[in-house]
């Protein structure tokens, strides 16, 4: 068994991409996604949510990252060479409660592989990055 399903199995705490800190296991989907089985885990240091497939060994499905812009929530999700921009109209909260009223503002194909970190966001460049979008979305 390899080790990035070791992770699932146990719901280690996941090894976040941005900061390197343990991501903890939070046991509920915060997006919707019918039907397959993913596991999350959740970096509230980078507020960075790693969704895994369980079945593939571990493989990361998406990364997303969240943040605040004006008061509002936002969240940058890469996945399979896609990445979104989206607003979320009622924030929930990790492992506890679902998002609500999530609206697409951008998407963009990049070069990459599933689960790609975001292309050139991080933690640290997420709110500049989205008030640029904002003001020519
Ligand atoms: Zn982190």
């Amino acid at each position: 068994m390899s080790e990035a399903a070791d992770f699932q199995k146990y719901h280690q705490p996941w090894p976040c991409k941005f900061c390197g800190r343990p991501a903890s296991y939070v046991p509920l989907n915060m997006s919707t996604s019918g039907g397959v089985s993913v596991d999350i885990y959740f970096c509230h240091n980078c507020r960075a949510e790693y969704m895994l497939s369980f079945r593939k060994d571990g493989e990361t499905i998406s990364t997303s990252l969240y943040t605040e812009v004006n008061g509002e929530t936002y969240r940058w999700t890469a996945s399979f060479g896609f990445y979104q921009f989206q607003h979320i109209k009622h924030p929930g909260t990790p492992g506890l409660v679902k998002n609500e009223g999530i609206s697409q503002i951008k998407g963009l194909f990049f070069n990459g592989n599933k689960g790609d970190i975001i292309p050139d966001i991080t933690p640290e460049n997420i709110n500049e990055k989205l008030r640029t979008y904002l003001l020519f979305s």
